[in-house]
């Protein structure tokens, strides 16, 4: 079964197909680094991290590479505001950023190319577009000429001939066309500033991205990836500046994340709903917010409720007690044989493994069809409610505690992609669950006999919710894992 992608490209689900047989080059539009990155950044980025972390797991040999924007308009304006170097809010920023994607379980990337460790391969790349006429000097700037690309707009859809006639803003006297956009920026008092053929400038935000993504994943690679919001003008532009220059196809699949709104509006500075990383995990911790994500498809519109978060909190807390657990059961199960052999289980032993397999098939089916994790995750609960059936029992056989050395290696398995189990962080002591619900249970009977009853069922409630289900015998009150 192969794996299948939405090119918005084609606007059309397909084959993936690498460039180089077994290999797969992926870039990912990072951060300016600016300020915090802010939760719609999260999503491209923890998206981008599955479909990595897939790809590995189906056999790929994967390079993924993730640039920093380190000069730009918005980090310029932010250290004339603050009165400081550009380079001393750039290094703060790209520290934080780093911090951020780890918190949300996001692996390394093989590179992190910034801008300006990269202006000389940017200044190769514009001297050849002119040298083609693709692009043209006025003064110290240098412009892209749009109409010397025949497929300008392929990507978003935009017609080029609409696209004039609705340009009326900002209407620049040294441009050729309204959409022609700077590849080079001629310095101004204050800004920094290299060296290049046309004099003391900057690169332009789109080239920088042709030109690194091309420097480590070569002229023609598999997957390019970012926001939605992206996709015009900055995709269509590294369309443009790199098939212009190499008159080779750039990028084979075009992949653009849905999306984001904050409690059912766009979220925006403006509106002061702007949520970054950081505050959302102070909160919840980054794993919530990846699972909140991954319920999703990728390509779908989400919301961003603090109801989401919570039952997120929930589901992510009964996966981390579940798999604790599976741990500590399977710590003392000590040394058993690896190889299950199915001639030799028993009628419920067989059932068992039977559903586990056309589970374990639905979810790598699921994560094959465009990344569909909301598919896959729901699965991986139902792997969770089968194997906590044979957790709450103390009279294992010994084919069922090799169930259980198979069910946990499919969850890690598993959890090599979706990362929804942080592996390294402490285990919960189960002592302290043990003592901690017990607690609960007798704070609920005092409410109880005090009649207070919408107390009492919030404890049960939330508890159930988090996976832990009491049952009432006579006076005794007994818990079990969902
Ligand atoms: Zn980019």
């Amino acid at each position: 079964m192969g794996l299948k992608l939405h090119n918005t490209f084609t606007r059309t689900k397909e084959e993936f197909v690498p460039v180089e047989k077994g290999k797969v080059k992926f870039y990912m539009c990072g951060p300016t680094v600016y300020d915090y990155i802010h939760i719609g950044n999260a999503r491209a980025f923890i998206a981008g991290d599955v479909l990595r972390r897939f790809m590995k797991y189906i056999g790929y040999d994967v390079t993924y590479v993730l640039n920093l924007t380190d000069i730009d308009d918005k980090i310029i304006q932010r250290s004339q505001k603050e009165g400081v170097s550009t380079e001393s809010i750039t290094e703060k920023f790209s520290k934080a950023f780093f911090e951020d994607i780890d918190t949300l379980g996001i692996e390394k990337a093989d590179a992190y190319p910034r801008a300006t460790e990269h202006v000389e391969e940017i200044i190769v790349l514009i001297k050849r577009l002119i040298g083609q006429a693709s692009a043209y000097q006025v003064g110290g700037d240098v412009y892209y000429d749009v109409s010397k690309f025949a497929n300008y707009g392929k990507l978003s859809g935009k017609n080029i001939d609409d696209l004039r006639a609705g340009a009326r803003v900002a209407v620049d006297e040294k441009k050729r066309n309204p959409h022609d956009f700077a590849l080079w920026k001629n310095q101004k008092p204050g800004e920094p500033a290299w060296e290049s053929p046309w004099g003391m400038g900057r690169p332009g935000w789109h080239i920088e991205c042709s030109a690194m993504s091309m420097k480590y994943l070569g002229e023609s690679f598999d997957i390019h990836a970012g926001g939605q919001d992206l996709i015009f003008p900055h995709h269509e532009n590294e369309i443009a500046q790199s098939e212009g220059a190499t008159k080779q196809k750039f990028v084979k699949y075009w992949l653009h994340n849905g999306f984001l709104q904050i409690e059912g509006e766009k979220m925006a500075k403006s509106l002061g709903n702007f949520r970054t990383v950081r505050e959302i995990v102070k909160i919840y911790p980054g794993r919530v917010l990846r699972l909140f994500f991954l319920q999703k498809h990728y390509r779908s519109p989400i919301d961003l409720t603090d109801q989401g978060l919570q039952a997120a909190a929930s589901a992510s807390a009964r996966l981390k007690i579940f798999y604790d657990k599976l741990n500590k059961v399977l710590g003392t199960i000590g040394n058993i044989r690896k190889e299950i052999d199915p001639k030799t289980l028993s009628k419920s032993e067989t059932k068992f493994f039977d559903s586990f397999e056309k589970m374990k098939s639905a979810l790598t089916e699921a994560m094959s069809d465009d990344l569909n994790t909301p598919v896959a995750i729901s699965v991986l609960f139902d792997m969770v409610r089968e194997t906590n059936k044979l957790l709450s029992r103390d009279d294992l056989t010994e084919n069922e505690k090799m169930l259980l050395v198979y069910s946990k290696k499919n969850f890690d398995d598993f959890n090599s992609f979706l990362g929804l189990i942080d592996s390294k962080e402490e285990s919960v002591d189960s002592k302290m669950v043990d003592a901690l619900v017990t607690l609960l249970i007798e704070l609920r009977n005092e409410l109880r006999a005090k009649k207070e009853w919408e107390l009492s069922d919030k404890i049960r409630d939330q508890l159930n919710a988090m996976g832990v289900v009491l049952e009432d015998k006579g006076r005794e009150t007994e818990w079990r894992l969902k």
